[in-house]
């Protein structure tokens, strides 16, 4: 049998991918097929099919999240029918990922999608959304609270930025979105910024230590912009990483550390514990405002999901992509 999916080759030390016919037998390990019904685009994904050292072999279908039902299991927890949906793990590194009619996988890469959310739902949040949610368990884990001041955004017109704003101000926090587009501020406000900064009065070298201004700082940017929020996070507050947009570096001093205890707490999404994804995603369903994230979203097929992934690397995708994989 055959199926249909954005496969990703390397040829002369370049990637390129196209929609192919796939023998389902070589989708993989794992004890559950799924078949998919959506996935999306992440700025990870724009890595891997730009061939930055995501994938580790070739040919592999990229996508690091799917949504779909269970078509065969062979595990006694899910059957046949059963909503699913899949984040990162080894998707599109060391296994055929999302962009494909089907995927077979590891039990433990699913969890059920929760009953208020639809598949579509499930990946217009994806791995950038629970990467949010992963954010703002790590304030309130740091013991961050809406009376202990602002909370600062970072990337906020990106996946991780918008579902975050979305959240925190949800939950009742001054949020202050910091952004490259001024266009967006309508689209920010929307989903719920008390205010916005131009991202460039943080992108460059800055002081070790500036006023503080920050209770909290969910950071998708890194390097001097992750710097500077670190230098003006107030007494005890907590700056949560996950992100390296503008680099990998992080040019700052341990003085922040040492006179105003704050904490840098890292996120990461791939190899998460089972069960704090669980509570993510529990956390997600409760949490989230649906029109708020469908504010956020907006549709395309797999045939243009090459040209989403070179454009989310370039900061020129708003919010979230779902992509409509199945019939
Ligand atoms: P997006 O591209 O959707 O969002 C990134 C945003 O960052 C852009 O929209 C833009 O926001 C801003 N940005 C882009 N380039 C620059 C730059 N040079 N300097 C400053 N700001 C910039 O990506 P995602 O939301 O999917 O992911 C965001 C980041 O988080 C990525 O680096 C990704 O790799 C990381 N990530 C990490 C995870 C983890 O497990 N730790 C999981 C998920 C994501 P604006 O235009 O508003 O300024």
């Amino acid at each position: 049998m055959t199926i249909q999916a954005l496969v990703t080759r390397k040829v002369d030390g370049k990637t390129a991918s196209s929609i192919e016919a796939f023998d389902e037998a070589a989708l993989g390990e794992g004890d559950v097929t799924v078949a998919i019904e959506w996935s999306t685009v992440n700025y990870k994904d724009g890595l891997a099919l730009a061939g930055a050292h995501i994938m580790q072999s070739y040919p592999l279908i990229g996508g690091i999240d799917f949504a779909g039902t269970v078509e065969r299991s062979d595990h006694p927890d899910l059957r046949p029918g059963d909503r699913v949906l899949a984040n990162s793990w080894g998707l599109s590194q060391t296994h055929n990922g999302g962009y494909a009619q089907k995927a077979r996988v590891p039990r433990e890469w699913l969890i059920r999608v929760p009953e208020r959310f639809t598949t579509r739902d499930a990946m217009a949040i994806g791995t950038a959304g629970y990467t949010a949610m992963l954010c703002v368990l790590g304030l309130e884990h740091g013991g961050i609270t809406p009376g202990r001041g602002d909370i600062l955004v970072t990337g906020a017109s990106g996946g991780v930025g918008s579902i975050a704003i979305a959240l925190l101000s949800s939950l009742g926090y001054r949020v202050v979105a910091s952004t490259g587009r001024q266009e967006e501020a309508g689209y920010l406000t929307a989903l719920g910024a008390a205010d916005i900064i131009d991202r460039q009065t943080l992108s460059e070298p800055g002081k070790p230590v500036a006023a503080a201004r920050w209770a909290g700082v969910v950071d998708s940017v890194g390097s001097h912009t992750l710097a500077n929020v670190i230098a003006q996070t107030q007494y005890c507050g907590v700056v949560t990483a996950c992100g390296l947009a503008q680099g990998t570096d992080l040019p700052s001093s341990v003085l922040p550390f040492i006179l105003r205890n704050v904490t840098l707490a890292g996120i990461d999404s791939v190899n998460t514990p089972v069960a704090v994804r669980e509570q993510a995603w529990t956390r997600l369903a409760r949490d989230l405002d649906l029109g708020k994230l469908a504010s956020t979203t907006v549709e395309a097929g797999l045939d243009k999901v090459p040209e989403l992934a070179r454009r989310i690397l370039k900061g020129q995708v708003r919010g979230r992509t779902v992509v409509k994989v199945g019939a």
